[in-house]
């Protein structure tokens, strides 16, 4: 089953939650859309076609992307907004489900929490354009009060996050890149060089292979190996000359630069408020 496919559950309102960007008049907006909730019931609409074109179904159909995302549980949440804003949304229509989440035809936001970080002044604009959504500063006390309906098709999401033994790994992995690197006088040799290459190649596909075995329903696991693999061939790289160098490492890098442009994109756009979007 998908994450967010495979599973059509009966009738009746569906609670899950998600998260909006707050834009300068209080409105909350999807993350990667400048188009404003209402307060009230909203309706989803197919966006994969043509400019200009119409709607070949209605949202969501299960062969298209389209539809209101949500997800299970708080721990099924993948954005870094939800650090300081979570919506819990009850979702009607037509409804289908995954194992992290749902997308839906109709959806209505319930309830909503904004942490400290969200100016006061804009947490007011947010209760003046949403009268009928219930403001919390209190994120237990809010899924307490509006919990998610469980669907027999969510696989459970592990609950408490350890960043520090991803961090313990990037660390020990990015240390091995970069003692292959460095240059092969400074490491005794060519001899140990890639004597030293060879081992740290080896660790790293191990590690790669062994890291979801004590939880494989973690979701960060698959990213994390693709990291760890990513290393192994930068560590072995240097075993094709220059070659291996150029057609390896070198694109290797684009990448690496490009997620880390990505991500402190992400991070910052997940800590302004109000959000540039209206
Ligand atoms: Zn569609």
């Amino acid at each position: 089953m998908d994450p967010y496919a495979g599973f059509e559950p009966s009738v009746g309102e569906i609670a899950a939650v998600r998260t909006f960007r707050i834009g300068r008049g209080g409105t909350l907006c999807p993350l990667f859309s400048d188009e404003a909730w209402e307060d009230g019931a909203n309706e989803a609409r197919c966006r994969n076609v043509p400019p200009g074109a119409v709607a070949l179904h209605p949202a969501p159909d299960p062969g298209c992307t389209c539809g209101f995302y949500a997800y299970g549980s708080e721990a099924a949440v993948e954005y870094r907004h939800e650090r300081h804003v979570l919506a819990v949304v009850s979702f009607w229509g037509r409804v289908i489900a995954g194992t992290r989440g749902l997308r839906a035809q109709h959806g209505r936001v319930e309830a909503l929490w904004l942490s400290e970080t969200v100016p006061p002044e804009l947490a007011a604009r947010v209760a003046r354009r949403y009268p009928s959504v219930a403001l919390y500063r209190d994120r237990a006390a809010m899924l307490a009060e509006h919990p998610p309906t469980p669907l027999d098709c969510y696989e459970p999401m592990p609950a408490a996050r350890r960043p520090w033994s991803g961090r313990w790994w990037s660390a020990a992995a990015l240390s091995l890149a970069v003692a292959s690197t460095l240059p092969a006088d400074w490491l005794g040799g060519v001899a140990v060089a890639q004597w030293t290459d060879g081992v740290a190649f080896f660790l790293l596909m191990i590690a790669a292979v062994a890291l979801g075995w004590r939880r494989p329903d973690d979701p960060a696991v698959p990213r994390r190996r693709l990291f760890l693999f990513a290393v192994a061939l930068w560590t072995v790289a240097p075993f094709g000359g220059t070659l291996g160098v150029l057609f390896l490492r070198l694109p290797l890098l684009e990448v690496a630069v490009l997620t880390v442009v990505q991500w402190a994109r992400v991070v910052r756009a997940a800590r302004r408020f109000p959000a540039d979007v209206d």
